[in-house]
């Protein structure tokens, strides 16, 4: 008879849970039918990268922002997967401008030559296209529905993303990174 522990059964579900949920982000309706999304399932000794990133980051910051790196951080540390999903942000068709202003340039060719010249940034790579980021929220909630429907405990990290921003693991201008557990207590909520 084969058994498995339940922490074994746990590990494989959390894993495998992840793949489904890379796949429902790629599977998410992108705008202008133009895919710019990039995703990435960590688990192991990675992970430990990402939280000692995290602590870097925290470091960069003022208060409350500081605390929260840290505090993400120990979450990382205390899941079994972690989930990416980022959009490159730049313009979807060129060719095609619908400059609709919504990025706070006037037209899209304002915005790519904005992106063309920027230097260093913060937690993220901006300026992005609108679209792009829209493509994000829908790419994220498809993906932690998936994760719900499968009673497996998450979280939309921006702490999480920032790192993986700096860690430039996957090509992307925005990311949102989602740690994946399942223990008794739900570790990313009521964290006091
Ligand atoms: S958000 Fe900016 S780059 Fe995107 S379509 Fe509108 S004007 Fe163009």
């Amino acid at each position: 008879m084969a058994r498995t522990s339940s922490t074994d059964a746990e590990r494989e579900a959390i894993r495998y849970v992840a793949t489904l949920m890379a796949a429902s982000a790629r599977t998410a309706p992108k705008t202008s039918g133009v895919d710019t999304t990039q995703t990435m399932v960590v688990d192991g000794d990675d992970l430990e990268l990402i939280a000692k990133a995290m602590d870097e980051e925290a470091a960069t910051k003022a208060e409350p922002l500081a605390s929260s790196f840290r505090r993400d951080a120990n979450c990382v540390r205390n899941s079994e997967c972690v989930v990416l999903v980022g959009v490159t942000g730049a313009i979807k068709k060129p060719d095609r401008p619908f400059d609709c202003g919504a990025c706070g340039f006037k037209t899209c060719k304002a915005l790519t030559g904005a992106r063309e010249k920027r230097g260093t940034s913060t937690d993220f790579d901006g300026p992005v296209c609108i679209f792009d980021a829209i493509d994000l929220g829908v790419a994220l909630g498809s993906a932690v529905k998936i994760a719900a429907d499968h009673n497996i405990d998450n979280r939309l990290m921006y702490t999480l993303g920032a790192s993986i921003t700096r860690l430039q693991w996957i090509k992307s201008d925005i990311v949102i990174g989602i740690p994946l557990s399942t223990t008794g207590k739900n570790p990313y909520f009521d964290r006091g």
